[in-house]
């Protein structure tokens, strides 16, 4: 079935495969060839997208459910945005002068509306958001080590690839290409769901913070069980480290992100992609007290993060940024959008139950907010390490192909879908109608 996917897929994109082989000059295309693992070689190449439509040079208008993997759930060139970023840039000017906007200030006071904390720094990604928060981490707690769950991701940050050993060590995840430091001088792993785990990685008082998402995204949607995150909180608090939450792909939970659905109370919080409507952008928000640890005052008497080196960047906070991320908050990802959205992938989540029931498939799917994940194990995985060893790349290929052959992107890593305020309920039905077309050809 795989490769009369890949060949239909051949057969139907001839100029992307052109443009693919004559591209010899372009090495290291990570994401660009995402598509590769599973396309049988070559990726789409695009065209044009606007809202939840990609069109690649072939002509194929695609339903887009990857939307960027998050980076564009606000959809493709919301109005909003265009319109924020193109004062900006072309009729005032100034796109990167390392001077405030006025924006700044806007898009702080919505962080903190949206994700509670009182005061935010910006980036040019949630990977440097990360590495920053994480510096800061350090410098507030005076402790060397950053705990990471096992199959989490949080971009390419050195101290995030690793996985909880025998006996407690902590090793580096298979393929890392890690510096010259061994991974447990700089990070204790731990598994998630399994607070046993957490504590007695922080019994050694040496971690600086535990950084998470509220829900495993990157292998998968592996979501918290009951008391998980309050757990955490508990913990961190408890042993003298932070708790930073990382929500860059669980935005999609609600107008708040997780935090604030779910009521967390994180001490650095993390955030990138979608927040700038595609154009680049990262925060991060501290507590006071994280900030009041890293604050130096200046002759003048003005407060200020130390300069620690590493943290911040010749277009953090650009005007540019800032416009989008004020235009994106503001117009694009409301609280009624998330409404539409996360009612969307509820009813996305209905279609595919409908045909493992008819079909009697033993697989599962979570949803979380405006996304919803199905994998090819039932019960769901508790843990990173669950989920990864369900993985099954074979049908990950074909419900991947099956679903582009059809007009539906799915995002590139795992079988997920993300709704935008564009998607309709048609684009969710089509999903449907395709993924029972495929599952029914499996089972014949
Ligand atoms: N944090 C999370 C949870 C992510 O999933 C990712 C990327 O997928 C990142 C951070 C890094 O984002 P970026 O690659 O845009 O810097």
């Amino acid at each position: 079935l795989l490769a009369d996917e890949q060949a239909a897929y051949a057969a139907a994109n001839p100029r992307s495969q052109e443009l693919y082989a004559a591209a010899g000059n372009l090495f290291g295309r990570v994401p660009m060839t995402w598509m590769n693992k599973w396309s049988g070689g070559f990726p789409l190449y695009l065209d044009h997208a606007r809202g939840a439509r990609i069109t690649d040079v072939d002509g194929h208008t695609y339903v887009d459910f990857a939307l960027g993997d998050t980076a564009a759930m606000a959809g493709h060139s919301p109005e909003a945005t265009i319109k924020a970023v193109a004062t900006r840039y072309a009729d005032q000017g100034g796109a990167t002068t390392m001077l405030p906007t006025a924006d700044a200030q806007w898009v702080g006071a919505e962080l903190t509306a949206r994700f509670r904390m009182p005061l935010w720094s910006f980036s040019l990604s949630a990977t440097d958001a990360n590495r920053w928060a994480i510096r800061l981490a350090r410098l507030a707690t005076g402790r060397p080590k950053i705990l990471v769950f096992g199959y989490s991701y949080h971009g390419s940050v050195d101290e995030a690839f690793a996985l909880a050993g025998p006996d407690g060590s902590t090793i580096s995840r298979p393929g890392n290409v890690a510096p010259p430091v061994p991974v447990d001088l700089t990070t204790r792993a731990a598994v998630w769901n399994d607070l046993a785990s957490v504590e007695a990685a922080l019994q050694h008082e040496d971690v600086a913070a535990i950084l998470t998402e509220p829900a495993l995204t990157n292998i998968g949607i592996v979501l918290p069980e009951p008391g998980f995150m309050a757990g955490l909180r508990e913990l961190a608090t408890r042993y003298g480290a932070l708790l930073m939450i990382d929500e860059t792909h669980t935005f999609s939970a609600g107008w708040g992100g997780a935090t604030t659905a779910w009521g967390l109370e994180p001490d650095i919080f993390v955030i990138g992609k979608s927040i700038g409507g595609g154009i680049s952008c990262g925060a991060y928000g501290l507590s006071e007290s994280v900030a009041g640890a890293v604050t130096r005052h200046t002759s003048s008497g003005e407060a200020d993060i130390i300069d620690v080196g590493g943290v911040g960047g010749t277009l953090a906070g650009n005007a540019l940024s800032l416009a989008a991320m004020r235009a994106t908050l503001g117009e694009v990802l409301t609280p009624e959008a998330f409404e539409r959205m996360i009612a969307l992938a509820t009813r996305f989540t209905e279609g595919v139950e409908a045909s493992l029931a008819e079909f009697g498939l033993p697989w599962s799917i979570a949803q979380l907010g405006a996304r919803a994940e199905y994998r090819f194990v039932s019960p769901a995985p508790r843990t990173g390490e669950e989920a990864a060893a369900a993985a099954d790349d074979e049908l990950d290929a074909y419900m991947h192909l099956a679903m582009c052959n059809r007009g539906i992107l799915m995002t590139p890593f795992h079988n997920m879908a993300l709704m935008c305020p564009d998607t309709t309920a048609e684009d969710v039905d089509r999903h449907t109608a395709a993924f029972r077309e495929a599952v029914a050809a499996l089972r014949s």
